[in-house]
């Protein structure tokens, strides 16, 4: 039953909305701690058709938040288990279930969805979902554009996003929002080590490899007890504090603790927002909520911007000012702490020549030695860089300018 509120157009008709969202396609990405609110929420919401993707297994600390799981699940697949627990409780609800990473699917897979829920993590996957539901946009055909809802949690801050792709600001559009990323230069934390994060870097990126045959387990409490020792010996040598077991979980995890009620919150507004797209009973948000629940309870709204310069859906390229001397090293470095271009291990080339490539191992050699070169003697200015990396599915232009 949907009532009509001071907000429903006149248009609105109950009976059409009913049937439409027996029928909806509704994808959702992620079964975590948003992930299990939002299947829950869209199933008894009246949502029958849900797509559920997610590529990790029920470990033992998700179970006080991710409340489709028990004891006996520890080790299953999360979108295996919270179909079933969901189809379980709700009577007529079809879930399918995808155990398999959003990148294992093609563009024709995603096609066949009216509306795709995000409960993600991480800012990668979100830039590979942004990027590929602007793809499949045909200008001639409104029916192409599929909304996208983004539900993100930090502790007790949230935020819930409308992203209508081609029409509304896109997630790539926005990355600047998420502030400087904390990376530490490699040979600081190889050589001049001053922080207690350094020390910790120093035991988990450059040790743990030389130790171990096999990759660190940031689940393992043995693996992180070693990480911890290991940066506890490198901090007396050279007068360190600050090493704790809980600042090497913080810095190995870049965790911050989640909170059940603030998944809640935004998996509600989340799922608010696609049972107004799919049923046209009331305005949709436009285009971004924030919810701060640290000191009181707060909400705001606002339209955030489209960016002409958007790698994804704008008509510019981006434009970085540089100094004279800065190197191509200084520059790579620069490219991953901004948060607006957010890329970890960046390859660097012109249209005429290759700048640095981390891969294969024969160009990388050929290249390196360009990392300790001015940029100005590289490349002329306004001309064009293309940025491509491992965990971005797209090249990002940017034109260089000299001050
Ligand atoms: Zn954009």
């Amino acid at each position: 039953m949907i009532s009509r509120g001071p907000f429903t157009p006149a248009e609105f008709d109950e009976k059409d909305a009913e049937s439409t969202l027996a029928s909806f396609r509704v994808l959702v990405i992620g079964a975590g701690g948003l992930g299990c609110e939002m299947i829950k929420n869209l199933a008894v919401s009246g949502f029958k058709h849900i797509h559920v993707i997610d590529m990790d297994k029920i470990d033992l600390s998700n179970l006080n938040r991710q409340f489709l799981f028990a004891l006996e699940d520890v080790g299953k697949p999360k979108a295996v288990v919270a179909a079933n627990a969901v189809m379980a409780r709700v009577p007529g609800v079809n879930i399918t279930p995808h155990f398999c990473k959003i990148q294992d699917f093609d563009l024709a897979f995603y096609k066949q969805f009216q509306i795709v829920v995000c409960g993600l993590d991480s800012i990668d996957a979100r830039r590979w979902i942004n990027f590929t539901l602007y793809q499949l946009v045909d200008p001639d055909d409104p029916a192409s554009i599929i909304p996208m809802v983004d539900g993100g949690t930090e502790g007790f801050k949230g935020q819930t996003r409308v992203i209508l792709p081609s029409l509304s600001a896109c997630y790539e559009c926005s990355l600047d929002l998420l502030g400087p990323k904390k990376t530490y230069p490699i040979c600081t934390i190889a050589n001049t080590p001053r922080l207690p994060e350094h020390c910790i870097e120093w035991a988990y990126i450059l040790e743990w490899p030389k130790h171990h045959p096999y990759p660190i387990d940031t689940d393992n409490i043995d693996h992180l007890n070693w990480v911890y020792q290991t940066a506890l010996v490198r901090a007396r040598e050279n007068n360190i504090p600050g090493v704790t077991h809980s600042l090497t979980v913080g810095v190995v995890k870049n965790v911050i603790p989640a909170v059940a009620s603030t998944n809640a919150v935004i998996a509600a507004a989340c799922c608010n927002e696609a049972f107004k797209l799919a049923t046209a009973c009331n305005p949709v948000l436009d285009n971004y909520m924030m919810y701060m629940g640290e000191s009181d309870v707060y909400a705001h709204s606002f339209e955030l911007e489209r960016r002409t310069d958007c790698p994804v859906c704008g008509s510019t390229s981006m434009t970085l000012t540089v100094g004279a001397e800065t190197t191509l090293n200084e520059f790579i470095d620069t490219l991953r702490e901004r948060a607006d271009t957010n890329v970890s291990k960046p390859s660097l080339r012109t249209a005429a020549k290759n700048l640095y490539l981390q891969a294969p191992p024969q160009l990388e050699e050929a290249t390196r030695p360009h990392l300790e070169l001015k940029l100005s003697s590289l490349i002329e200015e306004n001309d064009e860089i293309i940025v491509t990396d491992p965990n971005i599915p797209l090249a990002l232009k940017i034109s260089i300018r000299y001050s």
